[in-house]
C-alpha cells in the first residue's frame, strides 16, 4: 500500500506535510481495532465468494461458501462479520443453523465438527459495508471498489482476518450492471449475463493469499495488456482503466517493463506465473497491493514499483501481524530505490538524501509497531515505510551486497505463500551472513532514534593521524548504535575511503595515513544519521585549509581559502559572546576581515564548513 498523495506532497511542502502525517487523524470512521482472535479453531482452505453489487449503491448481498479443516472435535466456529452484514442464514450440512452476530463476531454453534476433517459451511448475508481503515468498500455511480488493508475485509464479506492463515485458492463471483467490468485476483474464468441488464463475472485465483489481499473493483474499464518475457517465461500484464488515464497507463508501460524484470531477476520469478499481473485503477490517492491486480489511482513510476514489489514482499511472504508491517512497507520502499539506483541513479541520492531528512525530523519512534490498534501507526510514513527501507539500506552496508541479496532471496524462498515476522527475517539473514544481528535489530527495529555523531581529529606524525569517535543518540540516552563507518579521505594525488567498525564510546581509531587535506564523512550515505560534526586538528589543517595572517594583527585579518569548501566564521571573546559573524568565506579566495572595534586583547575565531568541520583558532588583537 502507499499513500501516494503523501509522497508528492512531501517532494513539496515538507514542513507542512511531515505536521499532516503525525497530527491529522484519518478521516474514516474507525481507524482503532481491538484484536479478538477469530477463526483460531480452524484452517481455511478455500472460499467461493459470490457478491451482488451496482455502482452508486451502498447496497450489497452475497454469500460465502468456506472449506475448513477443525483443529478440534468442537460444535462451534466463528468468523469476523462487521455488524453492519445482516447475516441471512448459515447453512452447515444442508441444515440452516442457529448463530450469533456481537461485536462484530459470527459465531455459529451445534456444528459437529471432526479434528483434521475437511468440512465445510455457507453464510448469507446482506447490507451496507462499514468503512474501517482506509474505506474497505467505496461505490458511486462511476465505480465501485474494495480496499480491506488491514483490517477490513469483515466489512464486506464474513471472513477469517487473519495474516497467518491464508486461503489457499478462491473462486470470486461478481454480479454487476452489464455495462461495466468487473475485476477480481487470479484469472478471469467466465461473464455470463443475466435478466435485468446483469452479468455474473467469475474470477478464480489458485494461490495461497492472504485475506486482506482478496478485493474487488467495478467499472466502465477500457482494457489493454502488455507481454513481458520474465526468466520462467512470458507474462502477461492486464490494464484495467478509466478512459481518462488510458495514455497514461499506456506511456507507463515500457518503464514498468523493466522495473517486472528487474525484481524478477533479482529476487526470484515473479511468484503467480501461472495466472497474470495487473493493475486496475481506481479513486484512492494511492495504490494498493491486492493479489496478481493492484489497485492504483495513477500510473506514477513508483507507485506502480512499490506495489509491484508487493507481490513478492506483502503478497507471496505476507508479514505475519501488522507489528511486522515494516516487512511489506519497508521492503516496497527499499527495492522502489533499488530500481531507481539501478534505472535512475540521480533519483536514488535524492531518495537516500530525502528519507534521511523525513526520517530524522523527529528525534523517535521504532519501526517494530507496538501498537496494532492504530491504524495510523501501522501505516505511519515515516517509520513503517521509509526508515524500514533505510534499516535494509544499512543492512546491505553492513553485509555487503552478495550476503545481503542472498539473504532477501533465501528470506523469500523460504516464507513463499507464507507469512513471516521481524524474528524470522532476522534468523534468516543470520544464518545467510553467519553473524549475530541481535544488537543491530535491537538497535533499529525495536528501538527509537538514531546516532548522531562527534568526530575528532588529530594528527599524531607526518604519516599518522586519529579519529576519535564520539556517539549521541536521538531519542534514549542509553543506546548505541554499532556501526561501521566510512569515511572519504582527500589527498592531493588521490582519494581513498576508510571504514572505522565503531563500537564502543569514544572510541579512537588510529589511521596509518598521513593527515589528509579533506575528510568527508558517509559520502554514499549508507547510515541513518545527520548532522555530524567533524572537529579538526588546527593547526594541520588550517595549513591545508585556510591561512590567517597577520596574527596578532591590529586592524585587519586577511583569510586565504585556498580549499574547495566554503567556511563561515564567529569571532568571540573568552567567554563565547559573539562580536563579529561572517557567513561566507567563499573557496579559493581571500577575505579580510575587519577587526578595528575590537578592544586589545584575545579572541577565538570558529571557522564551520558545509560539511560540519569546526576549526578553531586563537587571534591576539594588538
Ligand atoms: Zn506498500
Amino acid at each position: 500500500m502507499k499513500k501516494l498523495f503523501l509522497s508528492l506532497l512531501i517532494l513539496i511542502y515538507p514542513f507542512f506535510v511531515y505536521n499532516q502525517i503525525f497530527i491529522t487523524p484519518e478521516p474514516q470512521s474507525m481507524t482503532k481495532r481491538i484484536d479478538i482472535f477469530v477463526g483460531q479453531g480452524y484452517d481455511i482452505k478455500y472460499h467461493k465468494l459470490y457478491i451482488s453489487v451496482t455502482p452508486g449503491s451502498d447496497h450489497i448481498s452475497g454469500g460465502v461458501f468456506t472449506k475448513f479443516i477443525p483443529l478440534d472435535d468442537t460444535d462451534t466456529m466463528d468468523f469476523d462479520a462487521n455488524q453492519c452484514l445482516v447475516i441471512d442464514s448459515v447453512i452447515y450440512h444442508g441444515n440452516a443453523m442457529t448463530f450469533i452476530h456481537q461485536n462484530n463476531r459470527l459465531i455459529i454453534k451445534n456444528l459437529t465438527l471432526v479434528s483434521q476433517s475437511l468440512d465445510s459451511i455457507i453464510i448469507y448475508y446482506h447490507g451496507t459495508p462499514a468503512a474501517s481503515g482506509f474505506g474497505s468498500f467505496y461505490s458511486d455511480s462511476q465505480w465501485l471498489w474494495t480496499l480491506s488493508e488491514p483490517f477490513g475485509a469483515s466489512d464486506w464479506w464474513p471472513c477469517k482476518n487473519d495474516l497467518s492463515d491464508k486461503i489457499d485458492s478462491i473462486d470470486i463471483f461478481i454480479e454487476h450492471p452489464s455495462n461495466y467490468i468487473a475485476v477480481a485476483n487470479g484469472l478471469e474464468q467466465s461473464k455470463v449475463d443475466l435478466v435485468n441488464s446483469r452479468t455474473l463475472t467469475h474470477w478464480k485465483h489458485k494461490y495461497p493469499v492472504a485475506t486482506y489481499l482478496i478485493a474487488i473493483a467495478v467499472a466502465p474499464y477500457h482494457y489493454f495488456n502488455v507481454h513481458i518475457p520474465l526468466t520462467e517465461g512470458d507474462l502477461q500484464i492486464d490494464n484495467y482503466v478509466l478512459s481518462s488515464a488510458y495514455n497514461n497507463a499506456q506511456n507507463a508501460m515500457p518503464n514498468f517493463s523493466k522495473v517486472m524484470k528487474f525484481y524478477d531477476s533479482l529476487i526470484a520469478p515473479y511468484p503467480f506465473m501461472n495466472e497474470r499481473y495487473g493493475h486496475a485503477h481506481f479513486g484512492w490517492g494511492g495504490g494498493m497491493e491486492h493479489q496478481t491486480i493492484s489497485f492504483v489511482g495513477s500510473f506514477d513510476y513508483e507507485l506502480l514499483a512499490h506495489e509491484l514489489l508487493h507481490q513478492w514482499y506483502g503478497d507471496a511472504v505476507t508479514c505475519g501481524s501488522w507489528h511486522d508491517v515494516w516487512l511489506n512497507e519497508g521492503f516496497a520502499t527499499y527495492f522502489t530505490a533499488l530500481s531507481q539506483e539501478k534505472f535512475f541513479p540521480q533519483d536514488f541520492i535524492y531518495w537516500k538524501n530525502q528519507s534521511i531528512d523525513f526520517i530524522t525530523y523527529l528525534p523517535c519512534g521504532a519501526v517494530y509497531v507496538y501498537d496494532t490498534t492504530s491504524v495510523d501507526r501501522i501505516f505511519n510514513s515515516r517509520l513503517s515505510y521509509r526508515k524500514g527501507a533505510y534499516i535494509l539500506h544499512m543492512l546491505r552496508w553492513i553485509l555487503g551486497d552478495d550476503v545481503f541479496f542472498n539473504g532477501v532471496r533465501q528470506y523469500y524462498q523460504t516464507y513463499k505463500y507464507n507469512s513471516a515476522k521481524t524474528e524470522d527475517f532476522k534468523n534468516i539473514m543470520e544464518q545467510v551472513s553467519d553473524t549475530t544481528l541481535t544488537e543491530f535489530f535491537n538497535d533499529w527495529i525495536y528501538d527509537e532514534g538514531y546516532p548522531m555523531y562527534n568526530f575528532t581529529v588529530t594528527n599524531i606524525d607526518d604519516d599518522n593521524f586519529k579519529i576519535q569517535v564520539h556517539q549521541s543518540s536521538s531519542c534514549h540516552y542509553n543506546t548505541f548504535f554499532e556501526m561501521p563507518l566510512p569515511f572519504l579521505l582527500r589527498y592531493d594525488i588521490f582519494d581513498t575511503i576508510i571504514i572505522l567498525n565503531n563500537l564502543v564510546q569514544n572510541q579512537d581509531f588510529f589511521i596509518n595515513l598521513p593527515m589528509p587535506n579533506e575528510i568527508i564523512f558517509d559520502p554514499n550515505k549508507w547510515i541513518l544519521t545527520k548532522n555530524a560534526t567533524i572537529i579538526i586538528d588546527v593547526e594541520t589543517y588550517l595549513n591545508k585549509q585556510l591561512s590567517i595572517y597577520p596574527n596578532p594583527a591590529s586592524n585587519k585579518v586577511a583569510i586565504n581559502n585556498h580549499s574547495n569548501n566554503k567556511f563561515t566564521l564567529v569571532i568571540t571573546d573568552l567567554l563565547s559572546k559573539k562580536l563579529i559573524v561572517d557567513d561566507c568565506i567563499l573557496p579559493n579566495s581571500t577575505y579580510t576581515v575587519d577587526i578595528s572595534s575590537l578592544i586589545t586583547g584575545t579572541y577565538l575565531m570558529t571557522f564551520k564548513s558545509e560539511k560540519n568541520e569546526i576549526i578553531t583558532k586563537k587571534l591576539v588583537k594588538q
